[in-house]
């Protein structure tokens, strides 16, 4: 999974090409790597290491002219992340340069082929093994680089978004996609590659995404040619225009992407359901749902795939559904789901949840439920992604561009997209009132101002931050709708602060956890009015009794936990199955501050990624 970006046109290749890493570190950030062609050569530097480790070397060790040239932010799958094992990588003739999202599965037998025929390795990594394989195609088949690429690639087991050049070929980037991400950006006499849109968008707002088993010849005089990698047979391309503007993939006066991407929670929740929830009308409209209205109410049951955080959005919406639309749902790891031999029936509708659309564990499970017969139903955040491509219909949370990796806005549109889904079947089924049903527009469309609201607690909950910054250890608690918020309170903590935590039912305490606790150790719970309120307080009693340390999430205006917790951070009141949207507020911002006091890389966490493109 890493980021990659490319360039060919009249225009100096570098300042491109480094800042769209920059832009694209969210997807692997362990080395990075640029090659350049500078009118003579191919001009190399890479390293292990941030784009910044790489800007500051870089321009020191290389000429940065050229007008054709190609970047790589890793995150590293074979190979450890050293200088060498970072990308680009050359051929052994030094001829041909290559750039690598993915994973090349049958590496081992292909090397030890090229071994054979006097072929040496300098990295341990699958991708140098894929550019001799090219090589070797081009020398015995004595063909252009495109045919080569296209005969080595159908050779290949795997997952690949590559960028290749030849310099002696210095007018073309040859480009080719399975299963990872890629974009080709069309301007004026002039194109650019990337992982996705964000590196090009200045430049241009008109885009081609390539398909899964396509490749493409990108010619600096005669533009792009696709082509299917298997049969030769050409595609027109497909030119889509882009919607994304600049403003939404910067920083825009925030320290972090995360606490940017925080604090738009609001406009992002009601971008989700604008045109969706007609409040005058008491409407929800939604075409992938409408259009598949017979299948979702026909479905014996409903199967939620997911992984990380949406697989905590998917938790919630089990609650929803379930309790809202009387549908039975199961929710699944996605990588958990692929590999157990399921049961799933043409009658079941699967809905799979990605922020990126290009998780590939999500993607598999929808490609193992279709082949069943199953509806599937997508809910991601990144148009055009692969997810959104390869269901039968699905609904974007329009959320904007999520950078920081600890996905917070992510999290909170999907629950909503997910909420509109659930009403709009719930009304179809008859399951709830009308006077229910609006109650529950009304409340919804009352959430982006709460959640306002609820970020007011910032500072407050700076200060529960620096009290607990140093421990080791977390306990977060919830019940019904908001033990999934307590499962995802966790995970955010461990993400970015590194620091153990663990989310539980406030009920199953004592059948375990409860053990752990002493005076050192915090514990979470969110305590709201509506939902098993009276439960949750004897709970918190329990903690008291040994001694923890009480930090409650609690409905405005609150007397009983206030009395028991050692803080309380209060939200604004709303229905019990939207409180998971305010509850989650005050649990972003202190793992946010908790990570920033203890000096954490809050927008790119050790060993993560923003988007899980390898299983
Ligand atoms: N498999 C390649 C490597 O380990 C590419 C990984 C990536 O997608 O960043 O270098």
């Amino acid at each position: 999974m890493c980021g990659i970006v490319g360039y060919i046109g009249h225009r100096e290749a570098y300042p491109i090409i480094l800042k769209g890493l920059k832009r694209l570190e969210y997807r692997g950030y362990d080395s990075a790597g640029i090659a350049l062609y500078d009118g003579a050569d191919i001009k190399l530097s890479k390293t292990k290491g941030k784009v910044l480790d790489l800007e500051a070397r870089l321009e020191k060790e290389i000429s940065t002219k050229g007008t054709l040239g190609i970047g790589h932010t890793r995150w590293a799958t074979h190979g450890v992340p050293n200088d060498v094992n970072s990308h680009p990588h050359y051929s052994n003739s030094g001829d041909l340069v290559i750039i690598h999202n993915g994973i090349i599965e049958n590496y081992e037998s292909l090397k030890k082929e090229l071994i054979k025929r006097g072929y040496t390795f300098k990295s341990d990594t699958d991708t140098e093994v894929l550019i001799n394989l090219i090589e070797d195609v081009k020398k015995n088949e004595n063909t252009k680089l495109g045919k080569a690429v296209q005969i080595a690639l159908n050779q290949v087991i795997g997952a690949y978004a590559i960028a290749v050049f030849d310099k002696n070929k210095p007018n073309e980037i040859v480009v080719a996609r399975l299963g990872s991400p890629l974009a080709i950006g069309i301007g004026e006499d002039e194109f650019f590659i990337a992982s996705d849109a964000s590196p090009f968008i200045e430049y241009t707002k008109n885009a081609i995404y390539l398909e899964d088993e396509e490749m493409a010849i990108i010619r600096r005089d005669k533009g792009v040619k696709i082509r299917k990698i298997k049969d030769d047979s050409l595609v027109a391309p497909y030119i889509q225009e882009l919607q994304l503007n600049l403003e939404q993939i910067e920083k825009g006066g925030y320290e972090h992407f995360m606490l940017k991407e925080i604090y738009e929670q609001p406009s992002a929740i009601l971008d989700t359901f604008r045109g969706r929830l007609l409040i005058n009308e008491a409407i929800i409209k939604m075409a992938g749902v409408e259009d598949n209205m017979k299948r979702f109410l026909n479905a014996d049951r409903i199967i939620i795939v997911a992984c990380g955080t949406s697989w905590h959005a998917g938790l919630v919406a089990e609650y929803i559904f379930e309790d809202l639309a009387r549908i039975p749902v199961e929710v699944e790891y996605a990588s958990e789901f692929r590999y157990r031999n399921p049961i799933i029936t043409e009658n079941d509708v699967v809905i799979a949840i990605s922020q990126s659309g290009e998780t590939a564990d999500t993607l598999a499970a929808i490609k193992l439920a279709k082949s069943k017969g199953a509806f599937v139903f997508g809910v991601c955040n990144v148009v055009g992604s692969s997810i959104a491509r390869e269901t039968h219909a699905g609904a974007y949370t329009h959320a904007g561009p999520e950078i920081g990796v600890a996905s917070t806005k992510a999290f909170t549109t999907q629950i909503t997209v997910l909420t509109l889904i659930a009403l709009r079947l719930a009304r179809a089924k008859g399951t709830i009132s009308s006077s229910d049903y609006r109650h529950n527009l009304i409340e919804l469309e009352l959430i982006p101002d709460k959640v306002k609201k609820a970020l007011e607690s910032d500072e407050y909950v700076k200060t529960i931050a620096a009290i607990y910054k140093d421990v080791h250890n977390f306990l977060y608690l919830g019940r019904g709708y908001n033990f999934p918020v307590a499962l995802e309170g966790a995970l955010k903590l461990k993400e970015i602060s590194y620091i153990h935590a663990e989310g539980y039912p406030a009920a199953e305490m004592k059948h375990g956890p409860i053990a752990l606790i002493d005076e050192n150790m915090p514990i979470v719970v969110i305590a709201t009015k509506k939902g098993h309120y009276e439960k949750v307080v004897s709970n918190i009693q329990e903690i008291k009794s040994r001694k923890g340390k009480i930090i409650g999430i609690v409905t405005e205006g609150d007397i009983q936990v206030k009395e028991l917790a050692d803080h309380v951070i209060e939200v604004p009141e709303t229905i019990e199955s939207l409180s998971p949207l305010l509850t989650t507020i005050p649990l972003q911002l202190l793992s946010y501050h908790i990570a920033l006091m203890l000096g954490k890389n809050v927008d790119q966490p050790r060993n993560l990624a923003k988007a899980v493109t390898v299983e």
